[in-house]
């Protein structure tokens, strides 16, 4: 059995060598625990600065380390599905993470406890957004509130920090979808799911790679892949 975890990167030159120490030592936990052999993937989303570089770096010094290079910036759920792709070939189980370790890396070995237990999609919740700004939390309910109304359907506080199961991956990459709101289209899927709770940090080091501008495309990718409403 093996697992693999994701990890798409724009410009994470600051917080690299510190996500790939911290998703190692994840590695190892795993192995301890279910003796199962864990895989890093980073996906280097098109970055300007030295993340490609810090990932070869990082694969030369732990044989577990791999990479992934997009030939320009695509966007986080693009390359997030690059790496998805790769991981449904290559493992049984795969873990999406954002690089600055906002999401709680020690719940990543509960996710695995679940997946043994035969569950297909273990989704990370958070528990509250104490660490959001006041404008990134109203921003982020008003959204929720207008998808539902519209039909949409997410789980509430689920971003995109989940495993996924190899039939699970393999469902999601059958959609034909290009404009990609993944947290909707996985919670679409179906299949036996849990969910674990953990708190989420502030960005370890670097600065969000979402500003607004990215937000609200990414908003409108979700609102118009989930409802006609607008459209009617
Ligand atoms: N990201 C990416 N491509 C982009 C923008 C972001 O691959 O065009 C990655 C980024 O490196 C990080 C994740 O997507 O691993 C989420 O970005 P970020 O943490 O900056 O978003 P925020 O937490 O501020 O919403
Ligand atoms: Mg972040």
């Amino acid at each position: 059995m093996k697992i693999v975890i994701v990890v798409p990167c724009y410009n994470e030159e600051p917080v690299l060598a510190t996500t790939t120490d911290v998703l190692l030592h994840t590695a190892d936990e795993i192995m301890r625990r279910h003796g199962m052999e864990t895989y890093l993937l980073f996906v280097d989303d098109g970055s300007m600065d030295r993340t490609w570089e810090l990932i070869g770096q990082c694969a030369r010094r732990d044989a577990r380390v791999h990479g992934l290079k997009l030939s320009h910036n695509r966007g986080h759920q693009q390359a997030l599905w690059a790496g998805l792709e790769w991981a449904s070939v290559h493992s049984d189980a795969a873990v999406s993470i954002d690089a600055d370790l906002q999401d709680d890396t020690d719940v990543i070995p509960d996710m695995v406890d679940m997946f043994r237990n035969g569950k297909d999609i273990v989704y990370g919740v958070r528990r509250e957004r104490k660490t959001d700004t006041l404008f990134k939390r109203w921003t982020a309910q008003t959204f929720y509130r207008l998808l539902r109304w519209m039909g949409g359907d997410v789980l509430y506080n689920h971003a995109d920090f989940r495993l996924m199961s190899r039939r699970a991956m393999l469902a999601l990459l059958d959609f034909p979808e290009r404009n990609l709101f993944l947290r909707g289209m996985v919670y679409s899927l179906g299949y036996p799911h849990d969910v674990v709770y953990y708190d989420r940090s502030e960005r370890k080091a670097g600065e969000s790679k979402y500003p607004l501008r990215k937000m609200l495309s990414f908003a409108l990718d979700g609102i118009t892949s989930f409802s006609v409403r607008p459209l009617r």
